[in-house]
């Protein structure tokens, strides 16, 4: 079939299109109407219709697979491997679902997972799913303040979380972290299950605390029943960065979003039940739960969560683990790639990698000479897929299981079945014509699985993304793009604050708002600025309220310091600025705007562009003058 028909069809016709891709899964009770679009820009998909991510998951594929492996739980940190069959995955999810049923979650309810890549965290999101408990993820890598912010917006009735993950070999400890984000929040968890794992001390609060080890003993081989939800009821929340300091609570639905995983498993990640599904994405982002959790397990595929680098205990590790459960597709960032680059390529020639058919990136752009290193190593195509956490799958990508269309260097792809995706004029709202800059938006209504609104907040979500043009709802992605004449579409970066580090999105308001908390900053601009590696890198410039506190290189030094820890504690190491710059001013227009475009620019090397509202241009030039002594102090 040609990609072009079957993408028209799902535009002119959305009801017939999801219609036939609602075949994919099971359903208990069956849709009475495909879209309800009365109220734009939410869009209701499958109304009526009864369904369940976990049974999808799991119950769906005992009959047929029930001893083939589904979970296989690899950790270079721990040096453990466990491969769980989808029975013993179903009687671990079973068990923590009925543990969390005695803590008395039920339907509806937040339940907040803060976990390490491990076993149980998955138990816990197919638990929830188990039992429609609404799960919300927070990444490992976050610390107490931000932890707060997500508890108080999401108000769980219980937080499962770990004494501690690892990287590198060393445990980092999380109890404490929760411990402090608990005492914050204004929204207090009436139960926390802990895994303890042995790796750090936990202190447990007596009538909050409890130890996962001794429910689980107690609720072994307990089975529980599936709720059947409809599909317009909530799955999850994941929250995600913008451009103000509180995050964006992404909220899906449970039928919309068991479709769309299927058909994306089907017609672009070409997963077939029985093989292999290895992305080395975390839980804590919307790639760990669409592409580790839900989507293999929905296609009856076994995935593999890893914990752990790509480079340890050498960075020949995951091509061990291509070869040994066979993996067939793989799922990574370009940072990845590019980090495995700069290793000698022995490290994966050593390995049988036959079974890998495709390499699928996504996250942050991809680099062409990234792309054509690995492509060209392995073997096989690489495919770029553009997306955010607020679509859930991709956007823009080459959907192979459909037709094998040849991609591009740069470009992502072409829009997805299901997305009307437009690049329009900034100023006018006007398509651009082929090759010209302007923004990425879709027109609604967005296809089943994006979100279906900010958590608690439907204003928000409207106020934030859409905007009404001739009478269209248009749905921004805070993306610059272009399309070419053949109708390729090639990303060029985000048009708001948010920041890519290493295919992790962080708005820089947060990171700004930890910083200006230490007692000696008066103002703080944080900036993404170009990495080889990472893509991205956060670069803090401080205005001192007292500027003699970092008057010599050593005093700058240890307040770059402790200005990172301030970081590391309140938000995460995730957020914590590559550099931290002493300025005297920061460079404003007049009406007292941040040119954050120019400072970025400057960081860069590259021409700051026009300047005429700016306040003060010396702002501009002190900080360039501080960067070139910077980088000379660093060469000599
Ligand atoms: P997140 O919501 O964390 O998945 O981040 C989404 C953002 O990451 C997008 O809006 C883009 O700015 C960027 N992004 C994701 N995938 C790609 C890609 N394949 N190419 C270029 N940018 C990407």
């Amino acid at each position: 079939m040609h990609f072009a028909d079957f993408y028209r069809e799902s535009i002119d016709d959305p009801q017939t299109f999801w219609r036939r891709q609602a075949t994919l899964i099971d359903w208990h009770k069956p849709y009475t109407e495909v879209l309800d679009y009365a109220k734009p820009p939410f869009a209701r998909w499958f109304i009526g219709g009864e369904t369940n991510l976990c049974h999808n998951a799991l119950d769906r594929w005992i009959a047929t697979q029930g001893d083939m492996p589904a979970l296989v739980a690899i950790s270079t940190e721990t040096r453990s491997e466990k491969v769980y069959t989808f029975k013993e995955l179903l009687a671990e999810v079973s068990c923590m679902a009925a543990a969390m049923q005695a803590l008395g979650v039920g339907k509806g309810d937040r339940v907040l997972i803060y976990m390490p890549m491990i076993a149980e965290a998955a138990f816990a999101m197919l638990a929830c799913a188990r039992i429609g408990a609404v799960h919300s993820v927070v990444f490992g890598g976050f610390a107490s303040h931000s932890l707060a912010t997500r508890i108080d917006d999401a108000q769980p009735k219980l937080i499962v979380s770990a004494d501690a993950g690892s990287r590198g070999g060393k445990p980092i400890p999380y109890k404490h972290l929760l411990d402090a984000a608990i005492d914050l929040a204004h929204a207090k968890p009436a139960s926390v299950l802990l895994v303890d794992r042995g790796l750090a001390p936990m202190q447990m609060v007596a009538g909050r605390d409890v130890d996962y080890a001794g429910l689980r003993v107690r609720h072994q081989g307990q089975q529980v029943p599936v709720t059947w939800l409809e599909a317009n009821e909530k799955s999850y929340i994941l929250y995600t960065s913008g451009t103000t300091g509180k995050p964006k609570g992404v909220q899906r639905d449970v039928g919309g979003y068991a479709v769309a995983l299927a058909a994306s498993m089907k017609y672009i990640f070409c997963g077939n039940a029985g093989e292999t599904y290895f992305s080395t994405s975390d839980i804590g982002w919307v790639v760990g739960h669409s592409y580790i959790v839900y989507g293999p397990l929905i296609a009856g595929m076994a995935t593999i969560m890893y914990e752990g680098l790509p480079i340890s205990p050498d960075p020949g590790i995951w091509w061990s683990i291509v070869e040994k459960y066979r993996v067939t597709r793989m799922f990574s960032a370009p940072t990845a790639v590019r980090i495995l680059k700069k290793q000698p390529v022995e490290f994966m020639k050593k390995y049988d990698l036959s079974s890998l058919k495709t390499l699928y990136l996504a996250g942050e752009p991809l680099d062409e000479p990234t792309s054509s290193w690995i492509a060209g190593e392995l073997g096989v195509p690489v495919v770029d897929n553009y997306w955010q956490t607020e679509t859930g799958w991709p956007i823009l990508s080459i959907a192979k299981g459909v037709e094998d269309i040849p991609s591009r260097p740069g470009s992502p792809g072409l829009p997805i079945y299901g997305y009307k995706v437009r690049i329009i004029d900034e100023v006018g709202g006007e398509d651009c014509t082929a090759n010209e800059k302007g923004m990425v938006v879709i027109e609604g209504p967005l296809p089943p699985g994006c979100m279906q609104t900010v958590y608690g907040d439907d204003q928000r979500f409207v106020q934030t993304y859409w905007t009404q043009s001739g009478g269209r709802h248009i749905y921004s992605t805070f993306d610059w793009g272009i399309r070419d004449a053949d109708g390729y579409y090639f990303i060029l970066g985000r048009t708001d604050d948010v920041i890519n580090v290493a295919g992790h999105r962080l708005g820089t308001r947060e990171i700004e708002e930890s910083i200006s908390s230490h007692a000696k900053v008066a103002e703080v601009a944080v900036v993404g600025v170009a990495d080889q590696i990472k893509g991205q890198v956060a670069v803090a410039f401080v205005v001192l309220k007292r500027s003699d506190d970092a008057a010599t290189p050593e005093a700058g030094r240890a307040l770059e310091q402790e200005i990172m820890a301030v970081v590391d504690r309140q938000v995460g190491a995730v957020g914590r600025p590559a550099r931290v710059v002493f300025v005297n001013g920061l460079p404003k227009t007049r009406s007292g705007k941040l040119l954050r475009r120019a400072l970025q620019a400057i960081c860069e090397g590259r021409d700051p562009g026009d300047l005429t509202t700016i306040e003060d241009p010396a702002a501009l030039q002190q900080i360039r003058a501080m960067l070139e002594a910077r980088t000379a102090q660093a060469v000599n």
